[in-house]
This record gives C-alpha cells, structure tokens and sequence, in this order.
C-alpha cells in the first residue's frame, strides 16, 4: 500500500513537473512571439499611412483602431492592417498601386474625423486659414467669393505621405516610349478624379484610355500638380520628374501602366 502512494506520489510528481515545464514553454513561446512580433512592427515602416499621419512609433500606439478614418473615406483608399502585423494590427495605411488617394473628399476627411489625432488635422486646417488670409489681403473679393478651393489647395500641398520615385529601367518614358490603351486593365477596380480631365468625381480607371507618344499618364493623374512633377528633358528624352511638392498620394502609381509599377511612393520613415 505504502509503495503504491509513492508510485502515485512519484507519478503525480512527474506529471505536475511535465505540465510546469510545457507551461514554461508555452510561456516562453508566447514571449518569444511577442517580441518577435515587436521587433518585425518595429522594423516594418513600409506602411504608408493616411495623410497627417504622425511618427510611426507614435501612431500604432496612438492609433485606437477606430476605424473612422475607413469609413469616410469616400474612394475607399484606407485599409486596416491584418493581424500577421502584429502591433500594427487595425491600423490605417493605404495600397496606392491597387488604391491610391486622390483627395477626392477635398478636405481631408480621414485627418480631420480622426478622434485621436495620430492622423492630426490641425497643421492642415491652420494652413488652409493662412492660405485664405493671404489670398484676401492680396486679390480683389467680395461677398461671392468661395475661400473653399484655397483652402485645400493649401492643406493638400503640405500633405507628407511619402515620395515618389521613378525606376528609369522599366518606365516607358524613359525608354522613349508611348502608351495607348486602359493603363490598368478593364477588371482594375481603383478610381480617380483626373485632373486632366477635370472629373468632377472620381471615376474608373478601367473606363479611362489614353493615347500617349511618350507616356506622361502619371504627369498628367498628379492630383497636386506641377510642384510635385513633370515631364522634362533628360539627356535628350522627355521623362517625369518627381519635384519637392509630391505629397506620396500614389496616384501616379496606380495609374502607371507597366507591370511593376515604374514608379512607387516610399513611404516618410519619420
Ligand atoms: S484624404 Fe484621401 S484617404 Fe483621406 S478621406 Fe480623403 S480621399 Fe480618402
Ligand atoms: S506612367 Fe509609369 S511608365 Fe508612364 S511615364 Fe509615368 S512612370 Fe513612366
Ligand atoms: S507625383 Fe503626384 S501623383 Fe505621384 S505621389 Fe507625388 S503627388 Fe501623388
């Protein structure tokens, strides 16, 4: 009898140790885990995040998931980041090659909904009422005058979402080539309101078709405009060139037409 309790007591034993250790394990794993998936979150700034968006650090602990910034958004340019992101997991960010933002909302509705302001809104507002301000003082207005187009011209131009960048390799332009036809294909899904054409919404790229000696398609979709790029002479060819003002929208890269994008936005790694 008495050897019978120290086998149970003996087995008990071992089997409680096993169960410790296993926890251990899971523990350590789970541990293991974590900081795997920190230090990835902490290395992934490839992200590019709505406009307004403050330092990256900041913002995934910022950042409380709302949503808000998704729902408004009236192209559905936003996403929310997937679990394999690990702490970035239900944050914003936006995939311009599939779609970019156009600013179609004009007034920079996913900043200015934000509840936290890890997207912050009030640089935009503050240059938009200077731009206004300093439009008054130097034209001639009176009560009909709509301060509106001003304003977000302004508020656009400072946007800083990243830059873009040409790869003279593969871009048509470069190889002194044109473009005819629908850049993206007809089962594309992303829209735009063209500058070019002067959309009053945005519409279709699918439904869009050009016909270009030299490909200047990304020129020509810039929703900024001249201050963040245009064609100019290069080494005898006439290519894009990206200037200071490119807010990172990635217009540009969603309508370029070869198959790895020739043109990408990388994103500010503040
Ligand atoms: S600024 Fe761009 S991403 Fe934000 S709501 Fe407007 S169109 Fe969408
Ligand atoms: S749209 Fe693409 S291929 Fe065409 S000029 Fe721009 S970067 Fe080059
Ligand atoms: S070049 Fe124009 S379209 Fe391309 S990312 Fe910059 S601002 Fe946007």
């Amino acid at each position: 009898m008495e050897k019978q309790n120290k086998d149970l007591n003996r087995r008990q034993f071992l089997k409680s140790s096993a169960i410790a250790v296993s926890a251990l394990a899971a523990v350590g794993a789970g541990v293991g885990y974590l900081q795997k998936v920190t230090a990835e979150t902490r290395i992934n700034r490839n992200f590019l995040r709505p406009p307004g968006a403050i330092d990256e650090d900041t913002f995934i602990y910022g950042c409380i998931k709302c949503g808000l910034c998704v729902q408004i958004c009236p192209i559905q340019a936003i996403k929310l980041a997937g679990i394999k992101e690990g702490l970035a997991y239900g944050t914003p960010y936006i995939n311009v090659r599939e779609q970019a933002c156009d600013f179609s909302c004009d007034s920079l509705q996913c900043v200015e909904t934000c509840p936290t302001a890890v997207l912050y809104f009030k640089q935009f507002k503050d240059a938009g009422e200077k731009a206004v301000e300093e439009y008054v003082k130097t034209h001639k207005t009176d009560e009909n005058f709509n301060p509106f187009p001003v304003q977000i011209k302004a508020m656009k131009s400072i946007v800083k979402m990243g830059i873009a960048k040409l790869n003279p390799e593969t871009c048509l332009a470069y190889q002194g080539k044109g473009f005819k036809g629908t850049p993206r294909g007809k089962d594309f899904k992303g829209v735009n309101r063209s500058p070019y054409t002067n959309d009053a919404k945005a519409t279709p790229v699918a439904e869009k078709y050009y016909d270009e000696k030299i490909c200047d398609i990304c020129v020509k979709e810039c929703p900024i405009g001249d201050t963040a790029i245009v064609m100019t002479d290069i080494g005898g060819k006439t290519v894009p060139k990206v200037l200071d003002g490119c807010t990172g929208c990635g217009v540009c890269v969603m309508v370029c037409p070869t198959e790895g994008p020739s043109i990408i936005v990388e994103p500010i790694k503040s």
